[in-house]
């Protein structure tokens, strides 16, 4: 008889592959537009997924999590202090958890006012080094989406990087999901070259952080440094 339940040891074989066909299709779509090795950090996103299933994804070389819950997080971060990790928050902030944002996480993704990068800053244990810091935009206007919108986006980065203990490392978008290769590349594009124009300005940004499960090749195509990838490595959330 079939057991119902699978056990550990499949899931976590199944993890392995999904985890070895993401690290390909990464490779696959670098080369694609001849960028070097190394280009793109994989940042593993594992929210709603538990400490042991992180453990299982750091034991095969992973080191960049991504979460959206403070304490969940948090409480997977302390589970996992054994392990060199860097930690990556994309979740929308509230102030009361800034504390403990900044004393957790290496990498924000989701800072779209200057007031949270501020609290932040203040925040930042100086034993530390300083929080590295994306700008979320809101490259469609969408009501419902946070982020800052392109008009404002240069004054935000202005802003933020007169702060002490943070470094802005460059931008982050989330675009409106859809299945067209060219649609996903154009809107990529847009906050590349939202960044283009902050570096003429000689704002020092370095990552692009875009690209999910199901956009990450229009993401790496159109010079993605950072994508957020979370079904596609631990399977569908429930
Ligand atoms: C959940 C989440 C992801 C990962 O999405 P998948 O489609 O599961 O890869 C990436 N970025 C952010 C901001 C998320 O909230």
């Amino acid at each position: 008889m079939k057991p119902a339940v699978r056990t550990n040891i499949d899931c976590h074989t199944d993890l392995a592959a999904r985890y070895s066909q993401v690290c390909s299709a990464i490779g696959a779509a670098r080369k694609r537009i001849s960028r070097p090795e190394g280009c793109v950090t994989l940042v593993a996103v594992s929210k709603t997924r538990s400490a042991d299933e992180v453990r299982a994804v750091a034991s095969l070389g992973q080191r960049d999590f991504g979460e959206n819950q403070v304490q969940e997080a948090v409480d997977k971060i302390h589970l996992l202090a054994d392990i060199a990790l860097s930690w990556h928050f994309i979740g929308t902030i509230q102030s009361n958890k800034c504390r403990d944002i900044a004393a957790n996480f290496d990498w924000v993704h989701s800072i779209d006012r200057f007031k949270i990068a501020r609290r932040l800053s203040q925040m930042r244990p100086q034993s530390r080094g300083p929080l590295n810091l994306f700008l979320q935009v809101n490259l469609q206007e969408e009501q419902t989406k946070s982020g800052v919108t392109a008009d404002n986006l240069e004054d935000l980065a202005n802003s933020v990087l007169t702060l002490p203990h943070v470094r802005l490392c460059g931008l982050m978008a989330i675009p409106k999901p859809t299945t067209d290769f060219d649609t996903q590349r154009r809107v990529f594009r847009r906050l590349s070259e939202l960044q283009d124009h902050l570096r003429s300005k000689g704002l020092p940004l370095d990552c692009l952080s875009m690209g999910m499960t199901d956009d990450m090749d229009a993401a790496i195509a159109e010079g993605a440094t950072h994508v957020r990838i979370g079904t596609a490595i631990f399977g569908p959330r429930q």
